[in-house]
Formats: C-alpha cells, structure tokens, sequence
C-alpha cells in the first residue's frame, strides 16, 4: 500500500518514530509515542519539510497517510482546513505574523482530528515571535500539532526546541538517492548516479538535474568558470554569468507560480465572476501578493546563487582529492581531465583557501550582502594562482 512516507528517502530512521506517532495519535491521546510539538532539522536537501508535510498527511488521513485520498491530497496543496503549512518568504517570521496564525489556529479543528502546523523556517522566528509561539506549544490539552523545521538545533531558541521532541534527518546517501531517481523517475542509471553524486545527497536538486536540459547546460557554464579566470576582466565577466544564470534560474520558476497566485487571488475577490470588478479591498490584496513575490524572488536568486557556489566549490574539493591522489573519490566525474590539468598548476593550500573564499561569500549572501558585488570579489579570489 502506498504511503506518504515512501518519499522520504534515505531517512528510515525516523519512520519508525512517525508511525508508532501516527498509531498512539488516533487514540488523541497525548501518549510517549504522540507528542504535539515536533523539531525536524538536518541538512539542506535531506527533506525536513517533506517529513514534516508527510506526517502532518498521516495525522489527518484516515488511512494512515495513503498520499492519494481528498485529505492527504488537500493537506500536500496547502487547501486542507486543519492543515496550515507556514512558507516564509521574506526572512523573518513575526510576532504579527504569529499572533495572526495563533488566532487562526485556536479553533477546534473541523473534521474532528488534528489541527497540524507546519512552520518550514522555524529558525526564522524573531525572538518575539518565538516567544508568542512558546505559549501556545506550552499549552496542554490542545489538539493542535506544531511541527517546526529548521538546519540545526541551535537555530532555534533553546525554550522552544526543549519542548519539541526533535528528528534528526540525515543527507541521504548517493546510493539511495540514485535508487529512488532510478525507481521513481525513471532516470537511466549512469546518469542517475552522476546527478546523486554531483548534487551531493540534495534529492530535489538532483531530479532537476536529471530532467531539466536548462539546468545541465548552466551547471556546464558555471563549472567552467574556474578555468577561464585569467584576468580581472575574466574574474568580473565571470561573477557576472554566475549571478545572470541564478537570477534566470529563479525568474523562470517564480513566473509561473506568481500569475497562477495573482489569479486566484483575483478570482477570490470576485473578478471575472459577473463581469464586475473585484470586491473592496481586491486592489490592496493583489499589492499585497505583489509585494510578498517579489520578496520571494529575491530570496530564490539568493537560493539558486548559493547552489552555484556549492557546485563551485565541489570543483576545488575535486582538485584537492585529485592533488591527494585519490581520483577515485572525485565527486564531478564529467571533468577528470580539466580537474587534473588544474591540479598540476596550484598548490593544495590554495584549493584550501578557495574553498573557504566560497563558504564565506555564501555566509554574506545569506546574510543579504549584495550578490553581484559578492561575486565579484569572490571571483577576485578564486582568480589568483
Ligand atoms: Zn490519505
């Protein structure tokens, strides 16, 4: 029998704990195995959110999380009354914001189960905003289930995350992210197994890959950039290309989805319906949107640059190997030879520094530093020899 738990790949682990969590839950009772708040964290890629939306699915299903029926069906679109999945766009959640959704969530929940809240950026809380949530995961007798997500432990307040019962997710490993791209998309095995490796455990990544000739032909643009800093000129025209291709990357995915939102929201207000113009308020609500995707489509250029610098750095971790000797560990495998011609002309402590030039323009950029100036001194650095 199908289930919303064959998606999360490479993380049997916490399966169990989820099931035995779904079975103690249909007797509501709050029992060792059922607990209201949750803490899923682990690294990017490993499906923290996919765990947190699966389980919220089994709560409410009433075949233990089948994926197909109306509920499990609904509750994955965001269109199911007791489900609630909190997306954050900007980058941080506030007290407002969860003041708003505290109000939304005090009511019993409608088919008689569980209300479930999925925060997929809990580590964006502000700490007020912590602070308001605190009181509602203190509250006992509730039939509300928080599940919270986040990178790691430490990036949510210590009161909160000691009243979680905390999952650790794991990256799934090349092995089972080749087996699932394999079984569940049909992908050929080579390069199943290239796009597993070359994307590091990160399963979305990965199918994208596989599937999408636009996203190949840019990781083939971006990972020649190391070969062609020969110059100042070079360097900039390089940052320049690393930051034009993750703005297309991000506008391509957010065009689609912004038109489809803007129409249903439309739609919500009574546009088109009679002929008429939408109700009060439809002007100010379509601003509103506006304002929040634009936001977003920041935050996704931001996200698709620091894809481009992981691959980048993957490029040094590769000359490094290759300086050790170890060729066989090589995560790129489509470019042994350019990797050992590059090896023979630096030394391993620049591969070292370039490594950490990477990690460091990452850090800014999540820290909202300008991309293409970011760029630009990073590949300043990645030029030198
Ligand atoms: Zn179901």
């Amino acid at each position: 029998m199908p289930s919303v738990f064959d998606d999360l790949v490479g993380q049997e682990h916490i399966l169990e704990i989820l099931q035995a969590a779904v079975v103690a839950s249909q007797n509501g009772l709050q029992t060792q195995e059922m607990t209201h708040a949750w803490l899923f964290t682990g690294p990017p890629g490993s499906g923290r959110s996919s765990s947190a939306i699966a389980f919220a699915q089994a709560l409410i299903c009433s075949n233990n999380g089948c994926g197909t029926c109306s509920d499990c069906r609904a509750a994955r679109s965001s269109g199911h009354p007791d489900v609630e999945i909190i997306r954050t766009e900007s980058l941080s959640i506030k007290v407002e914001e969860i003041r708003e959704l505290l109000t939304r969530v005090a009511w019993a929940p409608s088919l008689g189960g569980w209300r479930v809240v999925v925060m997929e950026d809990a580590d964006r809380l502000t700490e007020s905003a912590a602070n308001a949530l605190l009181k509602a995961i203190e509250e006992p007798g509730t039939r509300t289930v928080w599940l919270l997500c986040a990178p790691t432990l430490h990036d949510v307040l210590p009161t909160i995350r000691s009243r979680c019962r905390h999952l650790q997710l794991r990256t799934p490993s090349i092995a089972a992210v080749t087996k699932v791209l394999m079984d569940r998309d049909k992908i050929l095995p080579d390069k199943a197994n290239f796009v597993a490796r070359v994307s590091q455990g990160h399963i979305g990544r990965a199918r994208y890959l596989a599937t999408d000739d636009t996203a190949q032909s840019n990781r083939h643009l971006i990972m020649q950039l190391p070969m062609q800093l020969g110059s100042l000129t070079a360097a900039l025209q390089a940052a320049q290309t690393l930051v034009d291709i993750a703005t297309e990357t991000a506008n391509t995915a957010s065009e689609a989805r912004d038109e489809i939102e803007i129409e249903k929201l439309q739609e919500a207000y009574g546009k088109g319906a009679t002929g008429r113009g939408m109700a009060a308020g439809g002007s100010k609500a379509i601003k509103e949107l506006e304002k929040d995707q634009k936001s977003r489509a920041t935050r996704m250029v931001r996200d698709s640059l620091d894809g481009a610098l992981l691959d980048l750095a993957t490029f040094y971790r590769d000359v490094m190997v290759t300086q050790a000797g170890n060729r066989d560990s090589i995560i790129n495998t489509d470019m042994v030879e350019a990797i050992a011609s590059y090896s023979k002309t630096s030394s391993a402590d620049a591969a070292i520094q370039k490594i950490s030039a990477i990690m460091q323009a990452r850090l800014s950029l999540a820290q909202n530093a300008a991309p293409l100036a970011t760029c630009e001194a990073l590949m300043c650095q990645l030029a030198k020899r």
